[in-house]
């Protein structure tokens, strides 16, 4: 049996499609900062993107190029200046930030209810209670992509490969607030199969190209591919998909799983950030 090819491109559309018919009906304009610094040409690819993104939704977007020599003081006076801007309700910086910045600084000092992100230690902590106010949008993103495929998530065995504090963490913590059993494998767990193929969920977030293959993956299994990697000109997952989708159940393609995803969930984020911007005193 061939696995359902789950079109994250197809969803992202219908999300963004309503993302757009919500603005037209709003009085003011939902605005998004987009802070880019140095010349990394794949986070110019992935910004470009969120640029056309906020453009096609009809939001207002501010785009600052800075150069790879800025320093982390003048970085942090502009993203004062837009948490102050009533114009701007939410502000993206792209990650990675050149070496001589501190990320963590600098995404703290993004106000929470601006953080379209969900990196600010605040809005991550959040996850913790059940008053999320801006969760990592990738991590929406995978929830979403899921739920897309009917499964219901309670009870599930589901199994996240990596921890990062951006993608891996946030996944485990929202599937276990939807009552799956979660386990967690990183670069020190043994025998990595061994746990994946109980898997009825595996959401895998490595950044290594055909990590999981066929034979660790259980008969029928939801599989989320967050991994991007570029081998020459093409874009891979972290799962060998060819072989991996006669086995599972449903699975994301990469391209056009996750990543459109993630910017559809960005989108979302931006129109909550509307929303908290009302009840936040200016
Ligand atoms: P990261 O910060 O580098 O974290 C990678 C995680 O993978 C770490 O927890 C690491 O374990 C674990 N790991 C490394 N080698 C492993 C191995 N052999 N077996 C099991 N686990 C291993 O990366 P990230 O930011 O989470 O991103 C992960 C991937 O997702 C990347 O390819 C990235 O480009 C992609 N991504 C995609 C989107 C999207 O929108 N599609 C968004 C964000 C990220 P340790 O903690 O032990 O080091």
């Amino acid at each position: 049996m061939s696995a359902k090819i789950i079109d994250g491109n197809k969803i992202a559309k219908s999300i963004i499609e309503s993302v757009k018919n919500k603005v037209k009906s709003m009085k003011e304009k939902p605005g998004l900062a987009l802070v880019m610094v140095g010349n990394n040409p794949a986070s110019e690819v992935y910004v470009n993107f969120k640029e056309k993104d906020s453009k096609e939704a009809e939001f207002y977007c501010e785009r600052y190029n800075l150069d790879e020599k800025t320093g982390e003081m003048d970085l942090l006076k502009l993203i004062n200046e837009l948490n102050r801007n009533p114009k701007i309700h939410g502000v993206l910086v792209q990650l990675p930030l050149p070496k001589h910045i501190d990320e963590k600084l600098v995404t703290d000092s993004i106000l929470p209810h601006k953080d379209v992100d969900g990196f600010t230690s605040l809005n991550l902590g959040n996850l913790l209670s059940e008053k999320t106010i801006l969760a990592p949008a990738t991590a929406i993103a995978v929830i979403k992509l899921i739920e897309s495929t009917g499964t219901r998530i309670e009870g599930k065995n589901a199994v996240v490969v990596g921890r990062s504090n951006i993608v891996g963490k946030p996944v485990a913590l929202m599937l276990l607030e939807k009552n799956a059993t979660i386990t967690v494998c990183h670069s020190k767990t043994k025998n990595i199969a061994e746990y994946t193929k109980k898997a009825d969920i595996l959401v895998v977030a490595v950044g290594k190209a055909n990590l999981i293959k066929k034979d660790m993956v259980k008969e029928g299994a939801v599989v989320i591919d967050v991994g991007i990697n570029r081998i020459g000109n093409k874009l891979v997952g972290d799962v060998d998909f060819e072989n991996v989708k006669e086995i599972a159940g449903f699975i994301t393609p990469v391209p056009g799983g996750v990543g459109p995803m993630t910017r559809a969930m960005l989108m979302e984020n931006t129109l909550k950030a509307v929303e908290l911007s009302s009840r936040v005193l200016q």
